[in-house]
């Protein structure tokens, strides 16, 4: 099993700028791919923002923020990442969109090469039957902000072979991350767990069990976590929460996944958490 020195991500947002980053950082040649070289370039652009930030902190030296840079080269082809030995998929949630871009990598990119995707919530095995190499189609699902975050969830869809698993699971190590590996069920096994938590913080402000505040202190502090559900909802994103409760739901068929109501309403609202300046709570520092 060769090292892989050449990665290709295809999406540079939030999850796309930190793989490349992540990846860029433990000596990979990275081509971040994006649908215009404005948003790929904008994706390179955030990781700088992100390195110098560790460089003011003085733990990363200007030199070494320089070359990891130097190792990221954005594109809207994936044409320029034909010698790339794997792929990370990290474009916008939707199904339509992920199967076409695996059939187009699937069409571009040497058979040999695993083609990854960092969905949330789409099934692998779904996303593998647009392709023809479904043995080597995989899920790779990091968390936000992947620079700080050490988990990688590994999801092997039905055709998923040993030697892509294997590859995978070398690779989430090399980039300093730790895996762990999850059934191609819906949530898999973070957000089936977490997700359900904070839409029970939801109902329990809904019914009024306590102030929202109340809420927050109450499991951060009883269950010894670093914020409150509300608090990490709308910092996760409201509309994020309510898609994911909802393929829960869908998907797995059990009524006990049923968004809550009050949820949905601030969604409705557009009250989607942080990145709106407003949720459950108000953020006056993000521009609306
Ligand atoms: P985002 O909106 O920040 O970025 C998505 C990017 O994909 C955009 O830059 C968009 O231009 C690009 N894109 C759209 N179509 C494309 C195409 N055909 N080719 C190349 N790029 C294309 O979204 P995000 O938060 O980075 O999420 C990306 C993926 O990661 C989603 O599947 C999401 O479910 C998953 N994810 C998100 C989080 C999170 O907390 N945000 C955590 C884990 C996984």
């Amino acid at each position: 099993m060769s090292k892989i020195e050449k990665l290709l991500v295809v999406g540079a947002g939030q999850m796309g700028a930190g793989i490349a980053q992540v990846a860029a950082t433990a000596g990979v040649q990275v081509f971040l791919r994006d649908i215009s070289i404005e948003r790929a370039t904008a994706g390179k652009k955030t990781i700088e923002a992100s390195l110098d930030r560790f460089v003011k902190k003085e733990k990363l030296a200007a030199a070494e923020r320089d070359a990891i840079l130097a190792r990221i080269t954005p594109t809207d082809q994936i044409e320029a990442a034909l010698d790339a030995q794997f792929a990370i998929e990290a474009a916008t949630e939707n199904i339509a969109l992920k199967q076409k871009i695996f059939a187009e990598l699937d069409t571009k990119l040497p058979s040999h090469v695993v083609l990854a995707t960092n969905t949330s919530s789409i099934s692998v095995t779904l996303l593998a039957a647009s392709t023809k190499r479904p043995e080597q189609v995989i899920g790779m699902h990091f968390f936000n902000p992947v620079p700080m975050m050490s988990l990688v969830e590994i999801i092997r869809g039905l055709a998923t072979s040993d030697a892509a698993f294997a590859q995978t699971q070398a690779l989430a190590l090399a980039l300093g991350k730790e895996p762990v590996t999850s059934k191609d069920t819906p949530g898999f096994i973070v957000n089936r767990i977490l997700v359900p938590m904070l839409n029970e913080a939801f109902y329990s402000l809904q019914e009024g069990v306590a102030t929202a505040e109340d809420i927050d202190k109450a499991v951060k502090l009883g269950t010894n976590q670093p914020m409150g559900p509300l608090v990490l909802a709308d910092f996760i994103g409201l509309d994020v929460c309510l898609a994911v409760l909802e393929v829960l739901h869908r998907e797995i068929g059990d009524p006990k996944f049923r968004p809550c109501p009050l949820l949905r309403k601030y969604v409705e609202a557009g009250w989607l958490g942080r990145k709106t300046g407003r949720g459950v709570y108000a953020y006056d520092d993000v521009k609306k």
